[in-house]
């Protein structure tokens, strides 16, 4: 029983048994007293089968399996009808979001997931189609809480926590992203190739004085220090948190966003780019059509399985500028998390854990009752407090550097 009259609740569907579902299922289930029942579906049952296993030798507790294709829209539903759950946390990929939105919508049970909806042929990195749902959500009465990982999530709760208690006005904000690791692997994504990939190739953009600046693919870097790491060489992306925080945070003038990659991992992209390894357009081999990306993302290595080599530290935040009682202000918030620290605990390499985490505090903080809100949200347009004292709690300590700059 909840404390919100009486209701039955805390139970939880999780769509998706990659590495952040593995993390998602794993957190849940240490948090029993808000996540009572788990079931874990996805389309690979082996998959589920091991996560299940890994779990209830952690924590002693039984997670319900099932198999779905969350491509359509109509299973989920089905799944939803059978299990019943108060919130579906949707950790497959962006190109599920939409079907399991509209599954949510027509069984009125809330949504979560940790990235934007993606169309299969073209990158685009945008909230239109999501945000487009905010209605009948809202007049459903349930909640759709977009981009919860870490970025987007955390940072945007970062955001959200500088706007409410550290400054009277945001002016500048860099998100960054350094992941120091070391997998030993001479290529290898942290997360679902695919999407990093399309992610990491697509222009460069930010948004400045109003209007959003493009830039050549990986063309704009410099060396960014980060806490307990240091100097690490960082390009500027585009990253979706950027189109909903510009919506936001209110009297923005610049918001960018950066990302490590070691030259190991540049060279082999551009020679996979060169190669036409990197293609989302479907083309023609031995009269079959295939996914050039789809096919590369089969020959290289599962990024849940990264984990038990993976050396390092990741380090990801927000260092905003602005003013506080008509003084500039300078504040870096972050995260630290280590790799090794991350496997012993969870059996997942850092930035399956820093993704995996916030989605099960995010689905925890609409359980409770403490993020209410009818209508699909970013995470930066809720109350950051609960969220941010739950951060450190489990497992992901947050930290404020004043003074610091870009
Ligand atoms: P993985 O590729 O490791 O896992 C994806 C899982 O989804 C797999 O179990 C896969 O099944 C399942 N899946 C794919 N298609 C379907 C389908 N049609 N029906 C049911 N299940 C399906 O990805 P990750 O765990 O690395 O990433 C998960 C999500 O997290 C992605 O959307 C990614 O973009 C996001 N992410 C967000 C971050 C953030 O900070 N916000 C950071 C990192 C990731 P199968 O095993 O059969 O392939």
């Amino acid at each position: 029983m909840d404390a919100n009259g009486g209701k039955d609740m805390g139970k939880v569907l999780i769509i998706g048994a990659g590495g952040v579902g593995n993390v998602v299922v794993h957190k849940c289930a240490q948090v029993p007293e808000v996540f009572e029942q788990i079931v874990l579906a996805s389309r690979t049952m082996e998959k589920c089968r091991r996560i299940a296993e890994s779990v209830q030798a952690a924590t002693g507790r039984r997670i319900r399996l099932a198999k779905v294709d969350a491509d359509d829209s109509r299973q989920v539903v089905r799944l939803i009808e059978r299990f019943k759950p108060d919130i579906v946390i949707n950790v497959a990929l962006p190109y599920q979001d939409l079907s399991i939105m509209d599954a949510c919508l027509k069984t009125s049970v809330h949504y979560l997931d940790t990235a934007n909806y993606e169309p299969p042929f073209k990158p685009q990195f945008e909230y239109k189609w999501q945000w487009a749902y905010h209605k009948d959500y809202k007049k459903k009465g349930i909640m759709g809480l977009l981009g919860c990982g870490f970025d987007p999530g955390v940072t945007n709760v970062f955001c959200a926590y500088a706007q409410k208690h550290l400054f009277d006005q945001i002016h500048y904000i860099d998100i960054v992203d350094c992941n120091a690791g070391e997998h030993g692997h001479p290529f290898a994504t942290n997360f679902n190739p695919e999407i990093n990939i399309r992610e990491v190739t697509q222009p460069g953009k930010y948004w400045e004085e109003g209007r959003w600046i493009k830039v050549d693919p990986m063309s704009v870097s410099m060396d960014i220090d980060y806490p307990q790491v240091g100097p690490r060489k960082s390009y500027l992306l585009y990253h979706e948190e950027l189109e909903s925080l510009v919506r936001h945070i209110k009297g923005l003038k610049r918001i960018r966003f950066w990302m490590t990659f070691s030259d190991q991992y540049l060279t082999h992209l551009k020679v996979l780019q060169n190669l036409g390894l990197t293609r989302i357009d479907p083309i023609e081999f031995e009269g079959k059509k295939i996914v050039p990306l789809k096919f590369l993302k089969a020959l290289l290595p599962d990024p849940a399985s990264l984990g038990p080599t993976y050396k390092g530290k990741t380090c990801i935040g927000c260092i905003i500028q602005g003013t506080k009682d008509g003084k500039t202000r300078s504040v870096m918030l972050y995260n630290v998390c280590d790799h090794q620290a991350a496997y012993k605990q969870v059996k997942a390499q850092a930035v399956s854990y820093t993704t995996g985490v916030p989605a099960m505090i995010g689905a925890k903080q609409i359980l409770e009752g403490k993020w209410q809100g009818k209508g699909v949200f970013n995470v930066e347009q809720l109350d950051p407090d609960p969220f941010m004292e739950d951060l450190p709690k489990y497992g992901l300590p947050w930290h404020m550097l004043e003074g610091k700059v870009l």
